[in-house]
């Protein structure tokens, strides 16, 4: 069976969703595979979310900081009180997310950086 926990240098389901989260993208070092010892990132597709997920959240936090009422001189607005925490779960949520997206999304692939293969 082909799932997205197999190892793409020897087939085996080498992988569990906690191991393939820490495995990182194609510029990381990536995670060891246990059955032949190749290293393994999360491939083309979690990287290039992971790339757009960042850019968006960045993006959210600019236009909540744009319209912030501190600068808008509202400071009686909702968004006044909520901004730090909102901002902060936004930040919280570029680490976890593509955590989880690799967890347990996109199939994984041989890592591309040299200083990493043996
Ligand atoms: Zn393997």
């Amino acid at each position: 069976m082909n799932s997205i926990y197999n190892c793409p240098h020897c087939g085996k389901k080498s992988f569990t969703p906690w191991k393939k989260a820490f495995a990182g993208q194609l510029n990381s070092p990536g995670k060891v595979c246990v059955e032949c010892g190749q290293k393994c990132v999360n491939g083309k597709g979690a990287t290039i979310f992971n790339a757009i997920y960042c850019i968006l959240s960045f993006a959210l936090i600019v236009v909540i900081y744009l319209f912030s009422p501190r600068l808008i001189g509202t400071e009686y607005h909702w968004v006044y009180f909520y901004e730090m925490p909102i901002s902060a779960g936004i930040i919280l949520l570029t680490f976890i997310v593509p955590k989880i997206v690799n967890a347990f999304c996109f199939k994984l692939s041989p890592t591309i950086r040299i200083d990493a293969v043996k």
